[in-house]
């Protein structure tokens, strides 16, 4: 089996923001909508403070609660073969269930039907799921595909080329000697929020202090 998903090394990465700045552009996400976005957390009391920059997105959870709870049949939002979690527009009836179901709040419902203006990529109506036809509806639900368009042909998600310190690094979790599962197996890691039970495929390493 593929089961695709995601390291980010929280070392290696700056809290520069690239990732969430090149996802908007790739996918032509307006103002509002995330589909790549970070979390701050700061602990301990001054001077002894740490900041924490968590860098997010969906995480393709293997046991996707968004999937159980989408009613329609086939599902809308679905698990594709490569271990993607994807959605398709055209059969979504807005109910926003999956929308309610996800513990990490990784699926917007979009009401404004605004488009990212000035830029347009053309790229992103090259996907056949996943925002109908690439084109993000008005009415209806959307998160982050691991830019699916591109993984298609072969190439990385947009975030993973943009990120300026390689922080994020893309790859078969279920094939033992690709990069991420050599990373998840020889570093300490965790995911977000595990007492949630949906198997994240987005792993974090070398954290600085706790989870
Ligand atoms: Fe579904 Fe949320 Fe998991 Fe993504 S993070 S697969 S939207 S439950
Ligand atoms: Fe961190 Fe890379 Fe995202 Fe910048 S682009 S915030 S370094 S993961």
């Amino acid at each position: 089996m593929t089961r695709l998903g995601m390291v980010i090394d929280l070392q290696k990465c700056v809290g520069c923001s690239a990732c969430s700045i090149g996802c908007k552009m790739e996918n032509n996400i307006p103002d509002g909508i995330f589909w790549s976005h970070y979390k701050q957390e700061t602990e301990g009391t001054f001077p002894n403070v740490k900041l924490r920059y968590i860098s997010t997105l969906c995480n393709h959870c293997t046991d996707a609660p968004c999937v159980k709870a989408c009613p329609t049949s086939p599902k809308s939002t679905y698990k594709a073969e490569n271990g993607m979690t994807l959605y398709n527009s055209d059969t979504c009836i807005s109910c926003r269930a999956c929308e309610f179901s996800c513990p990490y709040g990784q699926i917007t419902f979009n009401a404004v039907d605004a488009e990212a203006k000035p830029y347009h990529n053309p790229d992103r109506a090259l996907t056949e799921k996943g925002g109908t036809q690439g084109l993000r509806k008005k009415g209806k639900v959307e998160k982050c595909t691991f830019c699916d368009h591109r993984v298609r042909n072969g190439v990385d998600p947009f975030c993973v080329e943009t990120c300026p310190a390689n922080a994020r690094i893309f790859g078969d979790l279920d094939d033992p000697n690709s990069e991420v599962s050599q990373l998840v197996a020889k570093n300490a890691n965790f995911v977000l929020k595990p007492e949630a039970n949906t198997k994240p495929n987005v792993f974090y390493i070398n954290s600085y202090g706790k989870k």
